[in-house]
């Protein structure tokens, strides 16, 4: 899978009767600064995946998973190249 420099996922639907998720947020992986450690696949597994073929992570599901859960990804990211919106 090929994959450009900046991974964006978004998504704007409001099928979701959740409250943490009726506001749609914006992910976006810097995959230039992605070194491959995987941490917000281990935390937040519904938002993130990982590609094998270039050692970089990738956003799955942009309301896959709450607002916290992403925010922690984020703040646990040791290349900072995740940014949430
Ligand atoms: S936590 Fe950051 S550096 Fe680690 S795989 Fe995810 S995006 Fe890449």
């Amino acid at each position: 899978m090929v994959r450009g420099v900046t991974d964006i996922g978004n998504a704007n639907n409001n099928k979701s009767t959740d409250k943490e998720l009726t506001m749609s947020k914006q992910v976006i992986i810097d995959t230039d600064e992605c070194i491959g450690c995987q941490s917000c696949v281990e935390i937040c597994p519904d938002v993130f995946g990982f590609n094998d073929d270039d050692n970089k992570a990738f956003v799955i599901n942009p309301d896959g998973g709450s607002i916290e859960c992403a925010d922690e990804a984020a703040a646990s990211c040791p290349a900072e190249c995740i940014h949430i919106k």
